[in-house]
């Protein structure tokens, strides 16, 4: 399989177990980066290609209040035809655009339209693009920034008084140690500019996760190749993490990460991948494991 290959099946499969475009643009973001242009270009219309499939037949995850209402007349069609009047009214209700959809155009050429464009400006070099496209038209650069604190909708335990337990500085070291060993793996997440992957790399992959535990009998235990993101959030000193739509999930101390879902993780939790557990630790320099 070509990088562009690859990068659109982990795409998919992130896609069809429930992550939104964002999230999977996220983790893959170090891998697109290395495509040279023809292949974003590839990458781009292969991508749309799957969000307009997705949008006529979502698969029971993706699933929402918003779901598409089959377009009226239509045999079991759920493609809204939207004409260029309509794409350039004002723009609506918050409501009326989340039911905005891609939509096919009468020449079947793909387009990627809603009935209120929405313009993203490019993080690199300023130029207005439609939203939903993956790519800069004008430099070739992804669109969507880098995941930041202020998008990350971390769930509370009710208890807003931030723990010690849970403080990751500057200074700090992630340590994951594998359960019932003395192997471990000790993480900087706050020095990577993408988020730390967790997972396994398969025979011939030129897509490797961060944390390979490919020699851990990760296969044998249920570990998909791309099974978890780590990263800093650096407002709040903390590491968050999230499961990338692994096929056998992501529990800390035995509890599910739902799909979407960006926990704190905390010194001394268990953290477990389909059936391999790593305890976690964190380390501050100075002083000894807290
Ligand atoms: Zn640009």
């Amino acid at each position: 399989m070509s990088r562009l290959q690859e990068i659109y099946t982990e795409y998919a499969r992130m896609r069809d177990n429930g992550l939104d475009t964002k999230s999977a643009i996220n983790v893959l973001r170090p891998h697109i980066e290395k495509l040279g242009k023809a292949d974003r270009d590839e990458l781009s219309a292969t991508i749309k290609a799957y969000e307009m499939q997705l949008a006529e037949s979502p698969p029971p995850s993706a699933r929402s209040a918003s779901a598409p209402e089959p377009a009226q007349g239509g045999k079991g069609g759920v493609i809204k035809r939207i004409n260029p009047q309509q794409a350039s009214a004002p723009p609506e209700s918050a409501a009326a655009r989340k039911e905005a959809l891609p939509v096919s155009d009468p020449d079947a050429t793909v387009v990627w339209k809603e009935a209120a464009p929405q313009l993203v400006k490019c993080p690199t070099c300023g130029k207005a693009n439609q939203r939903g496209e993956v790519f800069c038209y004008a430099c070739g650069n992804l669109l969507e920034p880098p995941r930041n604190t202020f998008d990350t909708n971390i769930l509370s335990d009710g208890d807003s008084k931030p723990l010690e337990s849970e403080f990751f500085g500057p200074e700090s070291h992630l340590v994951l140690r594998l359960r019932g060993s003395t192997e471990s793996y000790d993480l900087r997440p706050q020095d990577s500019a993408h988020e730390l992957v967790i997972g396994r790399s398969t025979a011939g992959s030129a897509m490797n996760p961060d944390v390979d535990l490919k020699n851990k009998q990760a296969a044998d235990l249920g570990v998909s190749r791309f099974h978890l993101s780590v990263f800093h959030d650096k407002e709040n000193q903390a590491v968050l993490v999230s499961d990338l739509g692994s096929a056998n999930g992501s529990f800390i101390n035995g509890q599910r990460l739902l799909a979407k879902e960006v926990r704190v993780l905390r010194h001394g939790d268990e953290l477990r991948l389909g059936r391999l557990v790593l305890i976690v630790s964190f380390r501050h320099p100075g002083g000894t494991t807290r």
